[in-house]
């Protein structure tokens, strides 16, 4: 296997290919990730116009700051992964729809089902994710950040702008959202596909045929028994480190930053790993169509055993 040198120091936080199993083991992997907005981006919920955001009290003051919420990475992320398998398995018939009776479409027999979870569909059976998200704050204020843009129709006939149509608030490139995806219970080969959807799903939000085109780094990969790091208390941390620099700050410092912050957290413990080398770009280079092999044969291990329950 080709990248069983990859993350070693974090090998006792991961489950071994040859001892998956159904029940979880308290192993924890955090990724953090610092999202850089690249584009003109719109964080809103479903049906709302809103941008996203949150009022946050900061030294006696209430502060706005846009958020990204986990699902919106959750959902790119899935479909990102949905089409690299599909890449190498024949038949491959695992997608997301949403109806109004709920999700359908979730094959539940593939990697992708076994890692982010399934429910709904014919088979009598459920499978709970093992990747947590949360809502992710961004590091720059909403009254920096932020602008409103306009959307005008051009009357084709005589050329003239027609009314304007809709406005958005959307967040400016040069936006910055530290992210923590915590991984529960997942082997060395989950972990690299994981990062490979994450590092390829990179148009998020609304809109994204015209623009939300986030940049992933590596910020660092964190092995311990328990969830240790927040991102909100991250982004505030990065928040006061910045706020007299801000716009002036570039992307690597701001990494910078999110390492401190880990280093600092990690240090109270013993026995936890901590990994800050360029994870994202370690986990591109495995083999993809390797990787899904080793992946089908852990997902045929979790698939005897769920027929094992059922029986
Ligand atoms: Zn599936």
């Amino acid at each position: 296997m080709s990248y069983s040198n990859l993350f070693q120091n974090i090998d006792t936080w991961l489950i071994s290919k040859d001892n998956v199993n159904l029940l979880p083991k308290q192993k924890w992997i955090q990724a953090i990730v610092l999202y850089e907005v690249q584009d003109y981006s719109i964080f809103r919920t479903e049906g709302g116009e809103e941008l996203n955001t949150e009022e946050i009290l900061i030294d006696n003051e209430k502060i706005s700051f846009p958020v990204l919420l986990g699902r919106k990475l959750k959902a790119a992320q899935r479909r990102t992964g949905h089409s690299l398998l599909r890449n190498y398995i024949q038949d491959y018939e695992c997608s997301f729809e949403t109806t109004e009776g709920g999700v359908t479409g979730l094959c539940k027999e593939c990697a992708e089902c076994f890692l982010r979870g399934a429910a709904g569909g014919e088979k009598d059976y459920n499978i709970q994710s093992r990747v947590y998200y949360s809502a992710y704050y961004c590091v720059e204020p909403e009254n920096i950040i932020t602008s409103l843009i306009t959307r005008n129709a051009i009357d084709d006939k005589v050329k003239v702008t027609g009314a304007a149509l809709t406005s958005n608030q959307v967040v400016k490139p040069f936006a910055h959202f530290p992210a923590i995806f915590s991984l529960y219970s997942v082997t060395k080969e989950e972990l690299i596909y994981f990062l490979k959807t994450v590092n390829r799903a990179r148009r998020i939000g609304a809109r994204i045929t015209e623009g939300g085109y986030l940049k992933p780094y590596s910020v660092a990969l964190i092995g311990y028994k328990f969830e240790l790091v927040s991102p909100l208390k991250l982004s505030l941390y990065i928040y006061k480190k910045i706020k007299d620099k801000i716009t002036l700050v570039s992307t690597e410092e701001i990494v910078k930053y999110a390492q401190d912050f880990v280093n600092d957290i990690v240090q109270k413990y013993k026995s936890v790993n901590v990994y800050t080398l360029d994870f994202l770009n370690e986990a591109e280079n495995v083999n993809d169509s390797e990787l899904v092999n080793d992946l089908n044969s852990i997902v045929k291990t979790y698939l005897n055993q769920v027929q094992e329950v059922n029986k």
